[in-house]
């Protein structure tokens, strides 16, 4: 895209119904295939709500704006109005990411009423943090105003003191995962691979398939050049292509890796059974696969109980006898390789799935990706790709809103009977300046604070 074009993309509404919208969007850019879920059985892979843009850390890769730290918190009826919209846009079921900046500094009772509202309008809420803050009782409170997932993010791009590489990092990993303990949450994590950690994420997946009973999904971010981190593009080369290689090293299984949701240039899905220890490939069938997702289309599993989950497919499959005859001696295939693992876990297996998403540099937008986006922010104007929103991130933040009361401004959070100007026309000012993160900060001459 060009610099004109993005600074005049606005979030569309919807013209068709939502998973109808999606596999018409999948059409349009060539993504419609038997392997493709967008348009199948999701309308929309999530939608991200930033409910802060302040942060406790200051990543090395962070999406965020320089002018994220002096724009205040959106009131909470905005943030309802926003969870209504997404609503009507995409439907029930559909994945809310409550982020930020990190969740966690918003009013603990306003995140727990926004975790609630997404809840009560039928829809998913997971929650993405860095953890510093998302103490055992807060996530406890959280559950039980409906959370479904809990997202952390641990990597070295955070700089956390005492921690000399990637794979030191475990050790933060671990304490999160007895913090959810016994929750019924299931729990993510995402790493961000960047020139700095590349070559250790072998053992970063090897850390998740020993921990395969709590960690369900391991998502991996490939390095980009955008918002105000100060790592910038990577100087080799990291693409799916090498994290696939990675995974598969971490794991010592050939994953598969091939299903893309959404645009293929944009991420990888995979899912794996752990039985003692032994990663087995669930995503090794093309075939298969297409059956399986035809048969579920339209189906809902349940992410905090497997056990439903396994109830769901196998209801599903009934109901489609010609898909299940089909993949019946593929399933007998892959239970005869596990024979032993089985015999050895008494029984027990533990689903493992792999993301690996690959968002745009800012500066370096695919107009075709866009249109295919299966990430999207929650704006006050609609939902929008994360990849275009982090490209011009300050024209949203920095807007004033309008509410029932008046002109919401974001850096002062008073409200008027007219709107203060929105950038171009209207800097941050000394004061939000003194907390400056990232590339300004960065562009400082040495000695010299804000
Ligand atoms: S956020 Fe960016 S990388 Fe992710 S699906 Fe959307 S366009 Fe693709």
């Amino acid at each position: 895209m060009t610099p004109h074009e993005i600074a005049a993309a606005r979030p569309l509404p919807p013209r068709l119904a939502p998973v109808a919208e999606a596999r018409a969007r999948m059409r349009r850019t060539g993504q419609w295939h038997p392997l493709q879920s967008m348009g199948r059985r999701f309308a929309m892979g999530c939608v991200a709500l930033e409910v802060t843009q302040r942060c406790n850390l200051d990543c090395t890769l962070c999406y965020l704006s320089d002018h994220s730290e002096a724009v205040r918190d959106v009131p909470l009826g905005e943030l309802f109005r926003r969870i209504d919209m997404v609503r009507d846009h995409y439907g029930p079921d559909t994945d809310v990411q409550v982020t930020g900046g990190d969740p966690t500094l918003r009013r603990r009772d306003e995140l727990v009423a926004i975790v609630r509202r997404v809840r009560d309008r039928g829809m998913r809420p997971s929650l993405l943090t860095n953890g510093i803050k998302a103490t055992r009782d807060l996530l406890k409170e959280l559950c039980q105003a409906g959370l479904v997932d809990v997202a952390f993010h641990v990597d070295m791009t955070q700089g956390r003191q005492g921690y000399a590489n990637e794979t030191a990092l475990n050790a933060v990993r671990a304490e999160y995962i007895e913090r959810t303990r016994g929750l019924p949450l299931s729990v993510l994590f995402n790493t961000t691979v960047f020139d700095g950690n590349a070559h250790e994420i072998p053992q970063v997946v090897a850390f998740f398939v020993r921990c395969a009973g709590t960690v369900r999904l391991a998502s991996f971010q490939l390095q980009a050049n955008t918002g105000r981190g100060v790592a910038g593009a990577c100087a080799t080369p990291i693409t799916i292509d090498t994290v696939t290689a990675s995974l598969r090293q971490g794991t010592g299984a050939p994953l598969a890796l091939g299903m893309p949701v959404g645009h293929s240039g944009c991420n990888r899905y995979g899912m794996a059974l752990v039985v003692n220890g032994r990663v087995h490939d669930l995503y090794d069938d093309d075939a298969v696969l297409a059956d399986l997702l035809a048969a579920t289309a339209g189906v809902q599993f349940d992410r905090q109980h497997p056990g439903r989950a396994v109830a769901a497919l196998a209801g599903a499959l009934l109901r489609r006898p010609g898909a299940a005859a089909r993949c019946l001696p593929w399933a007998a295939r892959k239970l005869w390789a596990m024979r032993r693992d089985l015999v050895a876990a008494r029984g027990r297996a533990h689903k493992l799935s792999f993301f690996i998403h690959d968002f745009m540099d800012a500066g370096c937008l695919d107009c075709e990706r866009i249109e295919a986006c299966v990430f999207m922010v929650a704006t006050q104007h609609g939902p929008l790709s994360m990849c275009l929103h982090n490209a011009k991130r300050d024209a949203f933040i920095l807007e004033p809103i309008r509410t029932d009361a008046g002109w919401w401004d974001p850096l002062s959070g008073r409200i008027s009977d007219a709107p203060h100007p929105a950038i171009p026309g209207r800097s941050p000012g000394l004061h939000s300046r003194k907390r400056l993160k990232g590339r300004l900060k960065a562009a400082r001459p040495p000695g010299q604070d804000a």
